[in-house]
């Protein structure tokens, strides 16, 4: 499993003088994509090192981490337990289909019970109803989650100066952080209106995990497009237009934002000439499908 770097070729990073290397994450596994492989990896160790047979966690119903982690069930001999707010829709949608081939179990819960995920009361009663299981928390992210995405950087080989990547919920951008130990620049794109509500969770992550405090890294609050997973025609025409000029497929929650962002500050001269930038394809493409069902698109 390799995910290796891809440089682009871009008449504006030839005019801004730039080099964009593109980490791969999302050929790290076909379904347990990207950044979800990080963070489920030294979960999925520590769930059997308790001798747990059952992992259960959150999200919503076109999660790529609820994809993912059914997909680690299945691969690494777990029962899974998705817990979805909302209600059924039948027939499933293409990620809750591919979640229940792989074998997850499927509970929706309200809207107001699933804000209750994290509370201990609401934890408790899941772990006797469904005794005791290994628990993992919305979009995956907890310690062993931020250990997992430092080893994102353990096969970046070249130099750079900036590391870039989409942020849901910050786990990711945390482990990278932590990797780089306060050098070079970490910029996130929050994939949410209103990022910057982020900013404490990613430093809290990042200090639970290192007992340390960075400053090299920002957020570029900007390219939320409206929403977590909203959309607009211009971000779609980038994704087809990005995917016809690199062959690396994109899509609209998190890497299309990513991607979208990044150009639109080279094209306004955000870096310096000279800068190598990363950028890091979390993966996720599994949503596309669902993309495509809902809203009647082709992304
Ligand atoms: C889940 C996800 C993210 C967000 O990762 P966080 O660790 O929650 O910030 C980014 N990109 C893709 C493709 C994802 O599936």
């Amino acid at each position: 499993m390799q995910a290796p770097l891809q440089q682009l070729q871009h008449p504006l990073l030839q005019q801004h003088n730039l080099t964009l290397w593109v980490k791969r994450e999302d050929l790290l596994h076909p379904h347990i994509s990207g950044n979800k492989w990080r963070k489920l990896k030294y979960n999925l160790q520590e769930a059997k090192a308790l001798g747990k047979e059952t992992i259960i966690t959150f999200g919503g119903a076109y999660s790529n981490h609820i994809a993912a982690t059914a997909a680690a069930g299945a691969e690494f001999g777990f029962k899974t337990i998705g817990i979805i707010r909302g209600e059924e829709h039948l027939p499933l949608n293409p990620t809750l289909q591919f979640a229940t081939a792989q074998g997850m179990e499927l509970h929706y819960v309200t809207r107001e019970a699933y804000r209750q995920k994290s509370e201990s009361a609401f934890l408790a009663e899941l772990a006797e109803k469904y005794n005791q299981p290994y628990l993992v928390p919305e979009g995956g992210t907890n310690q062993l989650a931020v250990k997992g995405c430092t080893e994102i950087l353990e096969d970046v080989t070249i130099d750079f100066d900036v590391i870039c990547c989409a942020s849901g919920t910050g786990g990711t951008i945390a482990g990278v952080i932590a990797g780089l130990k306060g050098e070079k620049q970490v910029l996130g794109f929050p994939a949410l209106k209103g990022g910057d509500f982020l900013k404490e969770e990613i430093e809290q992550l990042v200090y639970n995990y290192s007992g340390a405090y960075y400053s090299n890294w920002q957020l570029i609050t900007d390219y939320h497009f409206g929403g977590y997973a909203k959309v607009k025609p211009e971000l779609l025409h980038f994704i087809q237009e990005f995917q016809k000029q690199h062959h690396i497929p994109l899509e609209p929650v998190y890497t299309g934002k990513l991607f979208y962002g990044l150009f639109d500050l080279i094209s306004k001269g955000y870096f310096p000439e000279g800068t190598r930038i990363v950028a890091i394809h979390t993966g996720g493409l599994q949503g596309n499908a669902g993309f495509k069902e809902r809203l009647g698109i082709k992304v």
